[in-house]
């Protein structure tokens, strides 16, 4: 999605539809900042007010995010563009999100261990040693929670047996097993089929086309 694009084809039909900025932004109640931020490419309109401001130009969602004007008969192959072009970027964003997640957990681990190493070798009285190697487990537990759920919120497992997708709560992850070996794989039970089997992480919704 080309943010610049669509700045460019906002100011051209609010100019056909004879509108300033301020009475766009008066309409929509909302800053005429915010509409000059659209216009210039620096942000997107959100999914809120996206409607209404489709509707008050003249436009379908399809066109604003398509940045021109479509005729009928390539509607429906435009339409499968831009979806297909938005999920896209969540894919690149969740897999971002995915390897940052990778390399956290990593360093947390190798502090944990680099704490335990130094609480074995430093002398010290053994009830300090006791305490520090206890909040270290504890620090790399917390650190274990927030991992866990940060891959669990990011895309959505498969079911094997079903192929339903869904995200699963904690408690199915926690209680879970991971294939770590397998790759991003974790053996739950559907909340669909209710058969217990591998999930496979999925990094976007596969829209089903009817
Ligand atoms: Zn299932």
């Amino acid at each position: 999605m080309n943010q610049e694009k669509i700045g460019k084809f906002i100011v051209k039909v609010r100019k056909e539809k004879n509108m300033t900025q301020q009475e766009l932004a008066k309409k929509l109640n909302i800053t005429d900042r915010a509409i000059s931020h659209w216009e210039n490419g620096r942000s997107m309109p959100d999914a809120g007010i996206m409607l209404d401001l489709c509707k008050l130009l003249d436009i379908n969602v399809n066109e604003l995010l398509s940045a021109k004007k479509i005729v009928k008969e390539s509607y429906n192959e435009q339409a499968e563009e831009n979806l297909l072009e938005m999920r896209r970027e969540i894919e690149s964003q969740n897999k971002k999100i995915l390897t940052l997640n990778r390399i956290i957990t990593f360093l947390g681990v190798v502090i944990y261990l680099l704490i335990v190493l130094a609480a074995i070798f430093i002398e010290m009285p053994m009830i300090i040693r006791n305490i520090i190697m206890a909040l270290a487990l504890v620090m790399l537990l917390l650190f274990g929670v927030c991992n866990l759920n940060i891959i669990r919120k990011t895309g959505y497992y498969e079911c094997q047996e079903c192929k339903h997708q869904y995200i699963p709560t904690f408690n199915q992850m926690f209680f879970g097993m991971s294939g770590i070996t397998k790759g991003d794989i974790w053996q739950m039970k559907c909340p669909n089929c209710n058969k217990k089997c591998w999930h496979k992480k999925v990094l976007t919704k596969i829209m089903k086309n009817k």
